[in-house]
């Protein structure tokens, strides 16, 4: 089954109005493209992204939300408040949010059902530690964390809304990738996870860069990358679509 290539950008805490022209260049250049261009600023930024995207290809997304539609829960964003700003995404479980705000696999899953039931995509990150890895225990691990962050219902019903996003913890921002093996066993094991001949695309992310990512994106299961650094630069995000794009799947 052909999966349209995603190639995701998550600006994390980076980006300031005055970065907004990015979009329009961007834009300016996706003429050939055939993968789907996302961007995840901060949420600071979405509403304004949304508007600069209005008659382009690029979508918009978002960093996290609550579980919950509205409520007393001071300084979070409802899945409900990101759709209405523009955002047809949101990246949920990513291991610094899950590191430095303790969620869980519980709260991950309680998130991307939200996202769904607001009509946005939910982006599911799971991903092994270095000491993991060392140990033999990576598929287990992303397997397990997987089972748990998946709202299970939902992606029976909806399997092309739902994005997998597998991101080894150690590889991100730190220059180092997986090798083209151990990202081709994981992404095999996560697609033998999901209900046969799903539609979910699985994303690899940490330390893609214009240099790695066609070597990755040529892998048979990995339908995307979800890119931080190299996603604030037009011209490297440029430069890795390029390489989506000249992908045959
Ligand atoms: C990420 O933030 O999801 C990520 C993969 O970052 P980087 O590309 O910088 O490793």
């Amino acid at each position: 089954m052909s999966r349209v290539m995603l190639i995701a950008g998550n600006w994390k805490m980076n980006g300031l109005r005055a970065q907004l022209d990015f979009f329009a260049e961007l834009a300016g250049q996706l003429d050939d493209n055939s993968a789907e261009v996302l961007i995840c600023p901060p949420t600071s930024l979405l509403a304004a992204a949304a508007m600069a995207c209005e008659n382009s290809p690029i979508n918009v997304g978002g960093q996290d939300c609550h579980a919950n539609i509205s409520g007393a829960h001071t300084g979070d964003v409802s899945a409900q408040m990101l759709a209405d700003s523009g955002a047809s995404y949101v990246i949920v479980g990513h291991s610094e949010r899950r590191a430095d705000h303790n969620e869980t696999s519980v709260d991950v899953r309680a998130k991307a059902k939200a996202a769904l039931e607001a009509g946005i995509s939910p982006i599911i990150c799971v991903g092994e530690t270095l000491d993991q890895r060392k140990a033999g225990n990576a598929t287990t691990f992303v397997g397990e964390q997987l089972l748990q962050s998946i709202p299970e219902s939902e992606l029976l019903n909806n399997p092309a809304r739902v994005v997998i996003a597998y991101e080894p913890v150690w590889a991100i921002g730190t220059g180092m990738t997986a090798s083209r093996a151990d990202i081709a066993e994981m992404h095999a094991h996560i697609r033998g996870l999901l209900p046969p001949g799903a539609s979910t695309r699985i994303l690899y992310g940490g330390s893609v860069k214009p240099d790695n990512a066609a070597g990755i994106l040529a892998l048979d299961d990995v339908d995307g990358a979800l890119i931080g650094g190299a996603s604030l630069a037009v011209s490297s995000i440029k430069k890795i679509l390029d390489a989506a794009n000249t992908q045959p799947k």
